[in-house]
C-alpha cells in the first residue's frame, strides 16, 4: 500500500510502498478514504513531540470503510463507513471507569504515540473500540473534521459546563478555535467573541457567525471584551491558542464567578508566574475564578458529535477544507500552517 512515511525529523515525508499492516482479533483493517493533517502532525515532524524510532507513519484523523475484521470483532462488518478516535484506552482503570478515558493509565494515541502507526496510508489497523459508525448523511470530509478537531473543541465546551444562553470569548482562531465556535453555537451561546492576531485567521472566520472579532495585535482584547459585556466579562473564557499570554487574558476576560477553560497545548516552556503580578492573582481570588483544563476527548463524545452533525446542529459549511492526493502531502503540511483552511485532508 502507499503511505507517507516520516523517515527523518524536519525533512519531507517520503511516499513509498509499504506492506498492508497485520491486524489482531479485536482490530479492524480500515480502508482509509480521507485523513486530516492536524497541527499535532506538524509538531511530530518537527521533533517537538517525540514518536520514538523512525520510520513512522503519522495520521490520527482517519475515516473510511471497513475492509476486514478480526474474528472477535462484533460491532462492524465489511463495508461499514466509520471514523476513528485516535485515543486508545484500556476501559478498566479508575479514570476509564468514570468516563474519563482521556486520562486512562494506559492511554496511547494512534499515529502519535511511539510505534503506533497512523493512517497517512491506504490502510490502517484500528481497534474496534476506537471506531464509530459514520452515517451516510455525513460526508467523509465532515467525518475528518469530527475526529480530533471538533472532538477537542466539543470536549472543551463540555468540560467548562457550557450552557445555553451563556456568553463566551475564544482566544485563538486557528482550526481549534473555529471548530469551538461551531460547538458553542450548537450549545446555544448568546454571545461569542473571537480573539486572534493572525490576519489570515481573522479573515477566515468572517463567515463563522461570531458576534465580535478582536484583532489582539491592534487592540487590548481584555479591555474590548469588558467593554462589550458592560464591564463584567464573559461567562466562559476559552483559550485555544496554546500560548501563555492568551491563557492569562482568557482568565482576565471572564466575569466574577465565571469559568475559564484552556484547550491549547503549548509546545514550549510556559511560566505562569503570578508573583510578578499580585494584582492579577488578587483578581482571580476575588472573582472565585474556576479554571478548567481540557485534554483530548472522551470515547462517549463521538456518538454525541455524530448525532449532532447528522441532525445539522453542528454545521461545518463555514469551514474551508482542501483534499489533496497523498503525493502532495508535504505541500499539504505547508498549506495547513497558513491558516486559510480549517483542514487540509489527504484523500484516497
Ligand atoms: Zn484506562
Ligand atoms: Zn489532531
Amino acid at each position: 500500500m502507499k503511505a507517507a512515511v516520516l523517515k527523518q525529523l524536519k525533512a519531507p515525508l517520503v511516499i513509498e510502498e509499504v506492506p498492508v499492516p497485520q491486524f489482531g482479533s479485536k482490530d479492524v483493517l480500515l480502508k482509509v478514504k480521507q485523513c486530516g493533517i492536524c497541527v499535532t502532525d506538524i509538531h511530530i515532524a518537527n521533533g517537538d513531540r517525540p514518536v520514538g524510532e523512525l520510520p513512522f507513519i503519522m495520521g490520527h484523523e482517519g475515516v473510511g470503510i471497513v475492509e476486514e475484521v478480526g474474528n472477535e470483532v462484533t460491532q462492524f462488518i465489511n463495508g461499514d463507513r466509520v471514523l476513528m478516535s485516535p485515543l486508545v484506552s484500556c476501559g478498566m482503570c479508575r479514570n476509564c471507569s468514570v468516563a474519563r478515558d482521556n486520562l486512562c493509565d494506559h492511554r496511547w494515541l494512534i499515529g502519535i504515540s511511539p510505534g503506533m502507526q497512523g493512517v497517512y496510508a491506504q490502510y490502517g489497523v484500528i481497534p474496534e473500540r476506537n471506531l464509530f459508525k459514520l452515517p451516510e448523511e455525513i460526508s467523509f470530509t465532515d467525518g475528518v473534521l469530527i475526529t480530533s478537531g471538533l472532538a477537542s473543541s466539543f470536549h472543551g465546551a463540555r468540560r467548562a459546563n457550557f450552557k445555553a444562553s451563556e456568553t463566551a470569548c475564544i482566544y485563538g482562531l486557528g482550526a481549534l478555535g473555529k471548530l469551538l465556535v461551531l460547538v458553542l453555537k450548537a450549545f446555544g451561546a448568546s454571545l461569542i467573541i473571537g480573539v486572534g492576531r493572525r490576519a489570515k485567521s481573522l479573515k477566515a472566520v468572517e463567515n463563522l457567525g461570531l458576534d465580535f472579532v478582536i484583532n489582539s495585535s491592534d487592540l487590548d482584547p481584555v479591555e474590548q471584551i469588558k467593554k462589550i459585556t458592560g464591564g463584567k466579562g464573559v461567562d466562559v473564557g476559552f483559550e485555544a491558542a496554546g500560548d501563555h499570554e492568551a491563557i492569562l487574558q482568557a482568565i482576565a476576560s471572564t466575569r466574577a464567578g465565571g469559568r475559564t477553560c484552556t484547550l491549547g497545548v503549548p509546545f514550549y516552556h510556559v511560566t505562569m508566574d503570578f508573583k510578578d503580578d499580585l494584582g492579577f492573582f488578587h483578581e482571580i481570588c476575588e472573582k472565585e475564578a474556576t479554571i478548567y483544563n481540557s485534554w483530548g476527548y472522551l470515547r462517549q463524545e463521538f456518538p454525541m458529535m455524530v448525532k449532532m452533525v447528522k441532525k445539522g446542529l453542528i454545521d461545518f459549511s463555514p469551514c474551508r477544507t482542501k483534499i489533496i492526493p497523498i503525493e502532495e502531502v508535504n505541500e499539504g503540511i505547508r498549506l495547513s500552517q497558513e491558516g486559510d483552511y480549517t483542514r487540509i485532508i489527504i484523500g484516497f
